[in-house]
């Protein structure tokens, strides 16, 4: 079984301060996933060596100087969001896949709207790969797992999603997710980085985060981009989803 995380970066109903919608999704085969999580205990035992309960790695608290980092200067908040992205480069093919969507403004509608057309690129990305995998041999459902905090808005979406995309049916992925809250799973805390690396890469800040998790963006067998998707009617955008042959 593969459990596909899924998080946002940027907010579906509020253009004024982004050009993108970022949503990500972090495949994690069932049998990697205490090995991930023990790794990021790690991570928190080198910067909280005397915390004894779970610290949550959450990107916009890191960048905002919130929360658990609040009082920590920003090489170390750096230091630390490396440690995390070098943990999710290294935790290789096919143990862990990811997944991307960004959508433009010019994409966009609605908050319904863009949420649905994000969640159905992740979606269908994420059931190509598990088709891939079943070729070989290596077949697996897919389950997905939303953060709780937007169950609400999730739940509105699937009554009309039901698992068929403009893709056709995603027959590999259980037609039920499951809501989980992002503070007691750390596999939530890691999309929610892959989410905020793609989303500085779109935003033009920067694509230090975003280089280091690319190797573990899905590729087709032929080893073409497949994991990102840009929606946008921009026929000279030069992102990695619109140009792939830049790898
Ligand atoms: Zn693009």
């Amino acid at each position: 079984m593969y459990i596909l995380y899924v998080d946002e970066s940027g907010e579906p109903s509020n253009w004024a301060n982004q050009k993108h919608f970022v949503m990500a999704g972090v495949a994690v085969h069932e049998g990697a996933i205490s090995n991930l999580a023990d790794n990021l205990e790690v991570v928190q035992k080198n910067y909280w060596p005397n915390v004894k309960v779970s610290v949550e790695f959450h990107a916009e608290h890191f960048k905002h100087s919130k929360g658990w980092v609040k009082t920590f200067s920003l090489a170390l908040r750096e230091q630390i969001m490396t440690d995390v992205y070098k943990l999710i480069q290294r935790t290789t093919f096919p143990s862990l896949v990811v997944f991307g969507a960004a959508l433009s403004l010019d994409c966009a509608a609605d908050a319904f709207q863009v949420r649905k057309d994000t969640f159905e690129e992740i979606c269908s990305r994420f059931n190509n790969f598990l088709i891939w995998q079943h070729r070989i041999r290596h077949t697996s459902k897919g389950l997905v797992i939303i953060d709780k905090c937007k169950e609400d808005e999730y739940r509105s979406l699937l009554k009309t999603f039901q698992n068929r995309t403009k893709y056709g049916y995603l027959g590999n992925v259980v037609d039920i997710p499951y809501f989980a809250e992002s503070d007691k799973t750390r596999m939530l805390q890691i999309a929610d980085f892959c989410s905020y690396a793609f989303w500085r890469y779109m935003e033009g800040d920067d694509d230090k985060y975003f280089q280091l998790i690319s190797p573990r963006v899905c590729r087709k067998p032929d080893g073409q981009l497949d994991g990102f998707k840009h929606l946008t009617k921009d026929t000279k955008c030069n992102c990695l989803s619109c140009i792939p042959h830049k790898i």
